[in-house]
């Protein structure tokens, strides 16, 4: 899985950092990104982390890129 944060629309709400740490950071600017951008097949719980935190951001910022 890939995880990615669409910087056009971030407008730095916080949640993905607030609630979902284990995998994103705050930035300078205040906006979110993500710790790693590629998580691996069997770490389930950051996998949560990142599907959690897409569904919670407001501006649907966060892209999650399933491998095929
Ligand atoms: S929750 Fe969404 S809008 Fe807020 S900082 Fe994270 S990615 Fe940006």
């Amino acid at each position: 899985m890939r995880v990615k944060i669409n910087y056009e629309l971030c407008e730095g709400h916080g949640r993905c950092f607030d609630n979902a740490y284990e995998m994103f950071d705050e930035r300078e600017d205040g906006k979110g990104v993500a710790k790693m951008e590629v998580v691996p097949d069997d770490d389930f719980d950051m996998q949560r982390a990142a599907r959690s935190a897409a569904m919670m951001c407001p501006m649907n910022a966060i892209e999650i890129i399933e491998d095929d």
